[in-house]
């Protein structure tokens, strides 16, 4: 049955790339109609602030399956990465990023058995993009993570691990610092790793992996980690196995799947035919197996192995002394399909499932017992403190502390010079004895200190099942 894809050919390197690797799966002769879209740079400059036309979007409603090349927002046209919008828009919420040493490419760590696969939450984190400039000096972004994407991630990576016959879970997090949102994928990474006893499961500090990922890259099976952290540490990862050339990816949702490779659009080697399509290509196998075209997987990556392995055949990333051409180097890859070679054992794929995330959110009750209200101030943090106590007197609030970079400077801790700037966070507590804390109340307390004071921004501080929904300051009591 012939299966129709949406092809976008991308920006820079990308023509070259994806042609290359819509020749090679066309010559295993399985059966793809290729719908070819726009997307990236030429989208921007006619106009268009997203860099995607409708026309794109609605070929991967239709196909759910797109095979992409790099797309590059140029200066002055468009805020957001059309990548990135492209990824929110189907909610590809898996970043998949397998990392395989490749006979024949000569790295560090060549005679190393690395095989793992990093998997990126794809959506949330600090690349919301969720960012303001709260004084003229002073910009936050929020770190935004969910229960629901979370459960996700970690469900599809044991998913993944049963699929590809994998036996490891590590959950990579900063969990011992951002308690409340790398803590929260921890947490719900221990819930969901009981629902899969055969595989085992193993949190892991981030930093860690990291510095792991350079010692002992062989102990690593599947990793799943934060979307930041999982950026960081899948290129560190591609480093290992022999560069951006070679590293492939898959943005995988409920509903639709995009392949691209992880590299970008490498502008300076456009149009030159000396680029590495390998990347692109393998992660078209990963688009293969996702279409369960696992013959024709099959058969490119065992011609990659013998081109690589035995031909000793490379691009000029590979090598610098008689590198092939881009044309060159795919005209060896379609001749060489359907040999076979015996150094590399095969893994027997199997459809991937992705269960449901089961409800697992607590409904239980919830407290208003303070807020904290971001205000910018040039006074020093002694006399804001005392003209802020003043106003909370007769509210249902008393000050708690203010922190500057998170730091408490009021009261201030005895010994201790911090240096603020003009940027506070001031956190009222509900006085005790005092019933239950309502909006107006919160609104009042605004108002009056808005009289004095200039404000930003205020979080509700809550309570659930009577634990704290909130992180202390640095000194905080
Ligand atoms: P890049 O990945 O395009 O290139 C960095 C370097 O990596 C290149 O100079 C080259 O030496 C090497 N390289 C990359 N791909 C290669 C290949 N296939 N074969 C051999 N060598 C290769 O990164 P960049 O220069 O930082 O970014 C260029 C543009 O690409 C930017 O506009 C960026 O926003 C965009 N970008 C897009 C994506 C995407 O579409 N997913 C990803 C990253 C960057």
């Amino acid at each position: 049955m012939t299966k129709t894809v949406t092809l976008i050919k991308g920006d820079g390197i990308g023509p070259e790339v994806v042609e290359a690797t819509q020749r090679i799966i066309d010559a295993t002769g399985v059966k793809i109609h290729w719908e070819v879209c726009e997307a990236g740079a030429n989208v921007f400059k006619k106009g268009l602030a997203t860099g995607i036309p409708q026309e794109t979007i609605d070929s991967i409603i239709r196909t759910k399956v797109a095979l992409k090349g790099p797309l590059e927002t140029p200066v002055g046209y468009g805020e957001k990465s059309a990548n990135v919008t492209l990824r929110a828009l189907f909610e590809t919420y898996a970043n998949t990023r397998p990392v395989q040493n490749i006979p024949g490419i000569r790295t560090p760590y060549s005679d190393r058995a690395i095989d793992f696969v990093v998997v990126r939450e794809n959506v949330e984190d600090l690349y919301a993009g969720i960012e303001y400039l709260q004084t003229p000096t002073t910009a936050i972004g929020l770190k935004l993570i969910t229960r629901k994407g979370s459960e996700k991630i970690i469900r599809f990576a044991f998913e993944l691990a049963r699929s590809e016959g994998r036996h490891k879970v590590h959950c990579a997090t900063k969990a011992n610092i951002l308690k409340l949102t790398e803590g929260l994928v921890k947490n719900v990474f221990e819930e969901v790793a009981s629902d899969y006893p055969d595989i085992e499961a193993q949190h892991i500090i981030i930093d860690n992996c990291a510095h792991q990922l350079v010692l002992h890259p062989e102990n690593f099976d599947v990793i799943v980690t934060t979307n930041l952290q999982g950026d960081i540490i899948s290129d560190l990862a591609s480093g290992l196995i022999g560069g951006l050339g070679v590293a492939p990816a898959a943005n995988i949702g409920d509903h639709a799947a995009i392949f691209e490779a992880v590299h970008g659009s490498a502008p300076k080697y456009a149009g030159k035919n000396v680029i590495n399509p390998t990347a692109v290509l393998l992660s078209g196998v990963l688009m293969l197996r996702y279409l369960k075209e696992f013959e024709a997987a099959h058969m490119i990556e065992q011609s990659l192995l013998y081109t690589f392995g035995i031909e000793k055949a490379f691009t000029q990333d590979l090598d610098k002394v008689s590198p092939l051409t881009t044309t060159a180097f795919t005209d060896r890859i379609i001749h060489n399909l359907g040999k076979e070679t015996d150094f590399w054992t095969p893994r027997v794929y199997k459809p991937l499932q992705i269960s449901p995330v089961k409800d697992l959110v607590d409904k239980d009750s919830r407290t208003t017992v303070g807020v904290d209200i971001y205000l910018e101030s040039p006074l020093p943090a002694e006399p804001l403190g005392k003209s802020l106590e003043e106003i909370a007197l007769p509210s249902p609030f008393y000050l708690k502390m203010i922190s500057s970079r998170s730091v408490q400077v009021y009261p201030p801790i005895k010994g201790i010079t911090t240096e603020s700037v003009d940027h506070y966070r001031v956190r009222f507590f509900r006085k005790e004895g005092l019933p239950a804390i309502e909006d107006q109340d919160i609104l009042d307390l605004i108002a009056k200190l808005g009289q004095t004071h200039q404000w930003m921004n205020m979080e509700k501080l809550y309570e659930f099942n009577d634990v704290a929904g909130f992180t202390k300051a640095q000194g905080e009591s």
